[in-house]
């Protein structure tokens, strides 16, 4: 569905990713992990274009991002590409960052309905059949600030799978929820994982990772250090990097 290759990330003269390669096959769950800067949450934003990168390949679904101009210089060439992409790779943030104007079921329904320009009635009941699976269907009319972190979070998953996309992607989904919380994330990130969905999690959380990857790919300083089977690499890692991380977050 997603494969990345070579790519390189700069902010000004911080190279962030320094030639990184990433694959998200149908129906896998690829997670991400890595120290607190290692370019984790670059490396998601610049696959769904919602930032750019100076040098390599992103494609979706086989078919590969076109840029215009070289480097620094480079952005995608063709917006209707991008908004494809954008649409078919739905990211949820650490912050749910619903509308606290509209109510939790709108909040689900706007970007299929404004954006995608589909059928309002049919939207309406996709998204009440997603909050009902995230375990929240009896909040479609409260207001986001009337719900619980958890609860917001879902909300943001329901969000996300109302766009019907090729693959979700996670940005830390649980760290900014108390322990009690994380736990409804996580039992609706595992069935997700369940039904084959691909899914490309940032986490923080190695227990996650090992409990819902199929491949767990390691981040240092902007390059893949190590990856492999959640099984294999957590009972050995081979890089001593990796061994340190570890040691430090479980
Ligand atoms: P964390 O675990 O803390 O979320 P991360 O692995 O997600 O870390 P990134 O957010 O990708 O790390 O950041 C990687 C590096 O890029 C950091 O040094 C960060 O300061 C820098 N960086 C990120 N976004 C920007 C930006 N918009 N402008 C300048 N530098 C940035
Ligand atoms: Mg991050």
């Amino acid at each position: 569905v997603i494969e990345i290759r070579n790519l390189h990330k700069s902010f000004g003269a911080l190279e962030v990713l320094k030639g990184v390669d990433l694959r998200a096959n149908r129906g896998q769950v690829i997670s991400l992990i890595g120290s607190s800067g290692s370019g984790k949450s670059t490396l998601l934003r610049c696959a769904n274009l919602l930032e750019n990168s100076q040098e390599g390949d992103i494609l979706f679904e086989g078919e590969a991002v076109r840029w215009k101009g070289r480097g620094a210089a480079r952005h995608p060439a063709d917006r209707a590409q991008v908004l494809r992409i954008r649409t078919n790779l739905s990211m949820v943030f650490q912050q749910f960052n619903l509308w606290s104007h509209l109510t939790v079921l709108q909040n689900v329904m706007e970007a299929p309905v404004t954006v995608l320009k589909r059928d309002r009635a049919e939207v309406e009941e996709a998204a009440r059949g997603y909050l009902a699976k995230v375990g929240i269907g009896d909040k479609c009319e409260a207001w986001p600030a009337q719900l619980s972190g958890g609860q917001q979070q879902r909300a943001a998953i329901a969000r996300a799978l109302c766009m019907e996309p090729r693959a979700l992607l996670f940005d830390e989904p649980t760290s900014a929820l108390d322990p009690e919380l994380e736990q409804e994330v996580i039992r609706v990130i595992k069935a997700l994982a369940e039904e084959g969905r691909t899914m490309v999690i940032v986490t923080h959380d190695m227990s996650l990772a090992r409990d819902t990857s199929d491949h767990v790919v390691f981040l240092h300083q902007g390059l893949v250090e190590e990856e492999g089977a959640p099984d294999r690499l957590f009972s050995q890692p081979e890089s001593e990097r990796l061994r340190q991380f570890l040691s430090h977050v479980s």
